[in-house]
């Protein structure tokens, strides 16, 4: 299977400065092609993002949207509007949301239902604060996440299905945690998987985000526990994010 890369891009690059980029990082496409890339730029960006990678095989996401099918959500953008701008996956319960917008872990299984109603691949987003690590809380929160975000999914096929672990204190700190504890976390995970969708759970792929770079992405990735990566800062350089997936491959 190919690793899995995926480059959030959260509220930074504009559509001109997004031409700038693509400019640079499809000009190697040899090697992107031997990973599964998606980049998701922030919303109104999308087309311009699509237009330029249709064809290149390099695949295009969202950073969120709504739970809704449709109705007077002003603001906010539907899983169906996503599937109409060909994209292939949503990320649900960024930590980001989780802290600046009060998402729960209710509003996050239902993103993550909808997404599949659309044949969108919801990227679960899971993992501890600093407080919680420090207090031996960890397994129990991300268990409690993991349940929580699956809970809608008995009849869904677990193949389109990605869980991030990123620890919140990992995550844009610069500071990535050992990859030891990553494939820990990863183990525990798929063993919660395996309890809330049996049929499914080995082929669900789980990557790791917190501070991944170009010099560190190789340790975290084993192919076994963990077997892509949610890549924030990195992800903005589009030389770097270049020489990452190539570390990769
Ligand atoms: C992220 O936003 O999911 C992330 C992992 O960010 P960073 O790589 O900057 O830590």
């Amino acid at each position: 299977m190919k690793p899995i890369v995926i480059g959030n891009w959260k509220m930074n690059i504009t559509s001109q400065e997004a031409k700038v980029y693509l400019g640079t990082f499809l000009r190697k496409l040899e090697v992107l092609k031997q990973a599964e890339v998606t980049l998701c730029p922030a919303g109104p960006v999308i087309p311009t993002v699509a237009q330029m990678l249709e064809g290149t095989g390099v695949a295009w996401g969202s950073q969120n949207a709504h739970w809704e099918e449709r109705g007077a959500f002003t603001g906010e953008v539907s899983m169906e509007i996503l599937q109409d701008l060909g994209c292939r996956l949503v990320l649900c319960g960024h930590s980001e949301r989780r802290k600046w917008f009060k998402e729960s872990d209710f509003e996050i299984s239902r993103k993550v239902e909808q997404a599949l109603a659309h044949n969108i691949v919801p990227v679960l987003c899971v993992g501890e604060t600093f407080d919680e690590r420090k207090a031996q809380k960890h397994e129990v929160v991300v268990i409690e996440q993991v349940r929580k975000g699956t809970e809608r999914l008995s009849n869904i096929p677990a193949l389109a299905l990605i869980v991030a672990y990123e620890p919140v204190w990992a995550i844009g700190t610069g500071q990535a945690i050992e990859p030891e504890q990553a494939w820990e976390m990863a183990r525990l995970i798929r063993s919660v998987l395996r309890e809330v969708l049996p049929s499914g759970a080995e082929s669900v792929p789980i990557i790791y985000g917190g501070s991944v770079n170009e010099i560190n992405v190789a340790s975290f990735v084993d192919g076994d526990a963990i077997s892509g990566v949610l890549v924030g800062g990195t992800s903005l350089d589009p030389e770097k994010f270049h020489q990452l997936i190539a570390q990769l491959i």
